[in-house]
């Protein structure tokens, strides 16, 4: 039995009024789970504020009561199914009971139990943790909801990969030997070619994505050096009309470990972005530069058709495409910068834009100098 000085019917009120009792009097009840203690005669000990809320009692009429006299009948149910086991000298079961809040609306609430012992480790009773089990719940389905959507790109995906390369494989012969064809049976070869070459970049994005959000896409690390990815990169697009292309690349630049060609992929993602945006040419800036914070950033900026600034927060995700005509005319699937920003991430760095419409963009992404061990 416990002594009527060790309980309050203030509900968790402390037994003295040291600032050490006061500070657990204030985390008791602060808590995010309801507390119940109950002596081992069934008598309710204390209750925090919490547990009030979740089980809609009123602290007040119950404590100091036998809880089986008290609490709805649910809940005792469940509260002494815990005790019996106890008392067995069983371990207590984790369990779930429904509260009823409202006429149409219930909670899942999680019970757990451990036994009270006094300081000379008699048992005084049992405590009871409730916690609201429906968020967490909730969380779970849109988990298992998100993988199986995953899993399902990637099934598909993968299924498409055998027809679609048959299907390049095709056109590709049709093309290889331009005279074996009429001119409008050539044009048709040609928007095969395209539409494949297409769908392949398509599959491939949707492939990568679900890798990254599944975190099955690790990093193949190498020391390199970013400028000279840079280079690379503009090689690929020297060639593009009425564009050009300035480079200003940090001298020294520190080589780094970054996985070469994902870090292609998001440097060839900014820089194609930069061209295929600027439908009416313009200059391609490209700077890499070592920041302060011990980071080597790489900035893409163009005088392209820019990005109206409420749409601006959105380019990062996933399927988003700017909503304007002049954007409509240009092809894309609007999942580049998401995987571009996904990497980004593995690498520990950080993605960025500044955009003002009809002015250009300014893309732009850090990687860490000390991934793995800093080579200089
Ligand atoms: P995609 O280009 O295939 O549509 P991205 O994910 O690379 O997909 O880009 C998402 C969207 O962001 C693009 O559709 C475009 O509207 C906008 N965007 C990206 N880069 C630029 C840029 N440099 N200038 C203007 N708009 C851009």
């Amino acid at each position: 039995m416990v002594p009527e000085s060790q309980t309050s019917k203030a509900g968790t009120a402390p037994a003295d009024s040291g600032f050490g009792a006061l500070l657990l009097h204030s985390v008791l009840e602060n808590v995010p789970v309801g507390i119940l203690a109950v002596s081992s005669t069934g008598r309710i000990l204390a209750c925090n504020g919490t547990a009030e809320f979740l089980l809609r009692i009123i602290r007040a009429k119950i404590i100091d009561q036998e809880y089986s006299a008290v609490l709805p009948d649910h809940l005792c149910a469940a509260m002494r199914r815990q005790l019996d086991l106890l008392a067995a000298g069983d371990e207590a079961e984790d369990s779930e009971i429904d509260c009823e809040i409202s006429a149409n609306q219930s909670l899942k609430i999680g019970i757990n139990t451990a036994t009270l012992f006094d300081p000379n480790g008699e048992s005084l009773g049992c405590s009871f943790i409730f916690r609201d089990m429906s968020l967490s719940r909730e969380v779970q389905t849109l988990r298992t909801a998100n993988e199986m959507k995953s899993e399902l790109v990637r099934v598909v995906s993968h299924e498409l990969k055998s027809p679609l390369t048959a299907i390049l494989q095709a056109a590709e012969y049709l093309l290889d030997e331009p005279k074996r064809l009429e001119k409008d049976q050539l044009a048709m070869a040609s928007i095969v070619n395209e539409s494949g070459l297409w769908i392949s970049g398509l599959i491939a994005d949707l492939l990568d994505l679900s890798k990254l959000e599944g975190n099955q896409l690790g990093l193949d690390l190498e020391i390199a050096n970013l400028n000279a990815l840079v280079e690379d990169i503009v090689e690929l697009h020297r060639t593009k009309p009425n564009i050009t292309f300035e480079l200003d690349l940090t001298p020294n630049l520190p080589n780094l470990r970054f996985d070469r060609k994902k870090i292609h992929q998001v440097l060839e993602n900014f820089v194609s972005n930069a061209v295929k945006y600027s439908p009416g040419g313009g200059r391609v800036r490209i700077r890499t530069a070592q920041t302060s914070g011990h980071q080597i950033s790489v900035v893409v900026q163009d005088q392209g058709l820019g990005i109206p600034s409420d749409q601006l927060p959105y380019v990062w995700d996933k399927f988003f495409r700017v909503d304007s005509k002049e954007t409509a005319k240009i092809k894309g699937t609007g999942l580049g910068l998401a995987i571009t920003k996904r990497i980004v991430e593995l690498h520990g760095g950080n993605v960025d834009v500044e955009s003002q419409l009809g002015v250009g963009s300014v893309f732009s992404f850090t990687l860490p100098l000390n991934l793995g061990e800093p080579v200089t």
